[in-house]
């Protein structure tokens, strides 16, 4: 399977719909992605055809999202299509292997363990007990006077007697009967978000994306990840950077820091301010996802890096917007 590069990854999460689809797994609103069966169309996938809004487009895109290593996914099911008529409303038919007709009765065997009779049930059945043809004693508990062994079928046809029929298919929709060697099947699956998107959509990987969205909507050229050199000659490289259009060229570069604790660690300030010290962009914000700690404040505070502090994804996107749009509209 080939693995999707990092490029095409971040291609994939600037999908608005992939991000649809990936806030409904992060905010747990879903867990599995499992289809839901209609006799016209096969199985469906209701969540992506809303988010598509096109059904003929959603196995290509679980696909797309299967083969870049967001969704995994495991076998849920066997689609039969009829080779006639390619409808999905297909059903079993068991039938009599000596003369194929449908037309079978199926019945439990029961064994008297006392005398060793075997017969089906029906013939035990005596005014609502369970009587030996042979003996005429009466079973009464399972497993001590008798066990069922198994079933037996019956051709209301040709009379013939078996144990095992043969499974065929029937299509309601065309009336069609075929076998198992015609019979067009299909893989269905159902669909988890990957270990690895998980991760990056919970350290704010998928943060980007609409950050991405937000600066390319004000005209700005934007890298993920955007690289800088430096005076000292080293190539130093943020989560973004984001460059103004017009003829002043001002560069904004971003780095984002998450913790899964109560508080962000100052070594993203120092370590940030390592980079700008170096590459001198006209603008560094840190995101700090949920707080900054005390110290990092201080730090950030010293060093003039724009510290946008939120509890989440979309309180960070607020929070990076305002900070932002006070800079273009003093500048
Ligand atoms: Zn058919
Ligand atoms: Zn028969
Ligand atoms: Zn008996």
């Amino acid at each position: 399977m080939p693995k999707a590069s990092k490029k095409e990854l971040l291609q994939l999460y600037k999908d608005h719909k992939v991000q649809l689809l990936i806030s409904k797994y992060v905010s747990g609103e879903l867990k599995t992605l499992s289809p839901t069966f209609d006799s016209k169309h096969g199985f469906k996938y209701p969540v992506i055809d809303e988010i598509l809004d096109d059904h003929s487009k959603t196995d290509a895109f679980l696909q797309e999202l299967f083969e870049g290593d967001v969704l995994t996914r495991k076998l849920y099911d066997k689609i039969i299509y009829c080779p006639s008529c390619n409808s999905a409303n297909v059903s079993v038919h068991y039938t009599c292997p000596y003369c194929g007709s449908f037309d079978i009765k199926k019945s439990a065997l029961i064994e008297h363990i006392k005398c060793g009779y075997i017969d089906t049930e029906d013939h035990f059945q005596k005014e609502g007990k369970l009587l030996c043809p042979r003996c005429n004693r009466e079973l009464l508990t399972p497993d001590v006077d008798y066990h069922r062994a198994g079933v037996w079928c019956n051709c209301n046809q040709c009379n013939k007697s078996f144990d095992i029929p043969v499974p065929t298919h029937f299509c309601r929709n065309c009336t069609n009967n075929f076998t198992f060697e015609d019979a067009l099947c299909k893989d269905i699956y159902s669909y988890s978000l990957t270990p690895q998107a998980t991760k990056e959509a919970n350290i704010g990987y998928i943060l980007t994306v609409p950050i991405i969205e937000f600066f390319e909507n004000l005209g700005f050229e934007v890298e993920s990840p955007g690289f800088m050199n430096g005076t000292s000659g080293t190539r130093h490289m943020f989560d973004l950077t984001a460059i103004s259009a017009g003829k002043k060229k001002r560069t904004t570069a971003i780095d984002i820091a998450t913790s899964t604790d109560d508080r962000v660690s100052e070594q993203s300030v120092i370590s940030m301010f390592a980079k700008i010290f170096d590459t001198t962009p006209d603008k560094a914000c840190l995101v700090a996802i949920p707080k900054m700690s005390e110290n990092g404040r201080k730090l950030a505070s010293l060093y003039k890096i724009n510290l946008v502090e939120a509890k989440d994804q979309n309180a960070a996107l607020e929070a990076l917007k305002s900070c932002l749009k006070n800079d273009l509209s003093s500048s």
